[in-house]
């Protein structure tokens, strides 16, 4: 059985940054991803292909609470879901990291502060070329340090909707977004179309394959195993420490062993992968003495919306700005509401499944020129029933009930204001058509919360290093270990947090 200092499974936000982090320090690490590369193909931007035929999607099936089978919106492939994301990049709010009183009920304080996360913030928005403007957004915390890079210009259309919200008083801001603008071998410009949704063929946008693993792949202490679809973690006869880490491998069973295991499979597949490591030690699933392993899946309220203006919207990039005025509450409403971000433009293929019911009469060619693409997330809850569990075969069962809805409510019909306010509505908005879909379960993008970390061993899996209370050398570092969700997209937390476990890491472990 071959022998490593440390193992890392999974290539995604947690995982991949971590190894870029850790591949410097010499020591011997292997790197344990279930899918490949996804390839560079002319496939990479087909709207028909990537949002249609979910050529990129994980070929398999999950049920819900109620048995019925659904296709989750997930990505295995080295980068994990990084590779198709927007890379909007924020931080979680002061605020976020404490108490909140919500509408739905409470979402806890974290046991760090933000300040425990700030340095490594700073740390992965440089990591990951993060464009933006500190101190535009009203409730990004305070950091006298300004991003390393301008945000990303308005495209025309973009620049007067961001003028109309600003004229109703409102603040909206400069999205950041991870890219790297410098040109490859002297030639390439940036293009940044396909981007929200897509994989990147031209590695523009920095996602966990090109910011983490290619850079850490370059040392030759690192070693990387595609299509390595971990199976089990064994631990040794007192349960106290992971021995093996079981690997299935083209078909074949594989051990291999590690001083440390780093688990970063993504917060459905980590508390699935511990609770298939279930042994006599640790019956109730690896780590899990707790109870906690897979409850309190959150996965965000989140909403797209689309408007139609008669004004048409040539813009190729639209995911530029975002507004975050009711991101604690509003005038009307004591709770917080959520963020709302513009998404990167659509076309008419994106439109075809939905059209018909929403927009009679309207050719998707129209609807395609005249939209104006918006995404709102609110905050769900941490509620102990929305899990992960395993059916008799060992698939993954998602058992999760929507919560706290009245604030995204509320931020859906703010936005319809504004809407119905930008500029002038003879000329901008005047027969408004909306899309407004709520992401139902298959909408996995935002998943966190299953192996939550905390002081309490009674009531969190991980401690506030993210190493497990019961496992002294198992860590996880994806999304799982959010106890809260926050309203912001997740991967930048995901990202700070591994740069600051794997400060720790070299600190007091290797
Ligand atoms: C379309 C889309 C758009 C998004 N846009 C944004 C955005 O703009 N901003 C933002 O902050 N977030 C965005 N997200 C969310 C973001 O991508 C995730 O929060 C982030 O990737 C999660 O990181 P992770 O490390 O927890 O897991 P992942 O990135 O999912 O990585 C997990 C990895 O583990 C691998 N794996 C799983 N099981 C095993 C196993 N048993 N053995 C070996 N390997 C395994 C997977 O293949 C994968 O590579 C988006 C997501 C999607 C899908």
């Amino acid at each position: 059985m071959e022998h490593f200092d440390l193992i890392i499974i999974g290539t995604g936000a947690g995982g991949g940054t971590l190894a870029r982090k850790l591949a410097p320090t010499g020591k011997k690490i292997l790197i344990l991803e279930r899918g490949n590369y996804i390839p560079r193909e002319k496939e990479n931007w087909d709207t028909e292909e990537v949002f249609l035929k979910g050529r990129y999607k994980a070929k398999e099936n999950w049920t819900d609470k109620n048995g019925k089978s659904f296709h989750p919106g997930i990505h295995y492939c080295v980068g994990g879901n990084t590779k198709v994301y927007g890379a909007a990049l924020l931080r979680m709010r002061e605020q976020d990291f404490k108490e909140l009183k919500h509408h739905g009920g409470i979402s806890p304080a974290w046991d760090i502060s933000y300040q425990d996360l700030a340095p490594y913030y700073l740390e992965a928005e440089k990591l990951y070329s993060v464009h933006g403007l500190r101190g535009s957004d009203p409730t990004e915390p305070f950091d006298e340090n300004p991003y390393s890079l301008p945000p990303i210009e308005h495209e025309p259309r973009i620049q007067e909707l961001f003028n109309n919200v600003k004229q109703l008083g409102l603040k909206p801001f400069p999205l950041p977004i991870g890219f790297n603008n410098s040109p490859k071998n002297g030639d390439s410009q940036v293009v940044l179309d396909r981007f929200d949704g897509f994989p990147d063929p031209t590695e523009s946008k920095a996602d966990a394959h090109v910011v983490g693993i290619k850079e850490a792949l370059k040392f030759e202490n690192v070693t990387l195993l595609t299509n390595a679809y971990v199976n089990r973690l064994i631990t040794d006869a007192s349960g106290k420490s992971v021995k093996k880490v079981e690997v299935e491998l083209n078909g074949e069973f594989i051990n291999y062993s590690a001083n440390t295991v780093i688990v970063s499979a993504g917060a459905v597949n980590s508390a699935a992968l511990l609770l298939r490591s279930a042994n006599e030690k640790h019956p109730n699933g690896l780590a899990n003495g707790s109870d906690v392993v897979g409850r309190h899946y959150m996965a965000h309220n989140n909403s797209a919306m689309i408007a139609l203006s008669t004004k048409p919207n040539p813009t190729k990039f639209g995911k530029t700005f975002a507004i975050n005025d009711y991101y604690f509450g509003a005038d009307d409403f004591d709770f917080p509401l959520g963020h709302i971000q513009m998404l990167g433009k659509s076309d008419a293929e994106m439109f075809r499944e939905d059209a018909p019911s929403f927009a009679p009469g309207l050719t998707l060619e129209y609807m395609a020129k005249h939209a104006l693409d918006f995404w709102m997330t609110s905050e769900d809850l941490p509620l102990a029933e929305n899990r992960v569990t395993l059916d008799k075969n060992g698939n993954i069962k998602l058992s999760y009930t929507e919560n706290n809805l009245e604030g995204h409510k509320r931020l859906q019909k703010k936005l319809r204001w504004i809407l119905e306010h930008v500029g002038c509505e003879t000329h901008v908005l005047p027969n408004n058509v909306y899309l407004g879909k709520k992401i139902p379960i298959a909408g996995t993008a935002h998943q966190c919360g299953t192996i939550r970390f905390g002081n309490n061993p009674k009531t969190s899996a991980l401690n506030t290093n993210c190493r497990a209370h019961e496992v002294e050398n198992l860590y996880v570092v994806d999304g799982s270990f959010f106890p809260s969700s926050s309203a912001v997209n997740p991967a930048l937390t995901i990202m700070a947090n591994a740069l600051r476990v794997g400060d720790h890491l070299i600190k007091e472990v290797l």
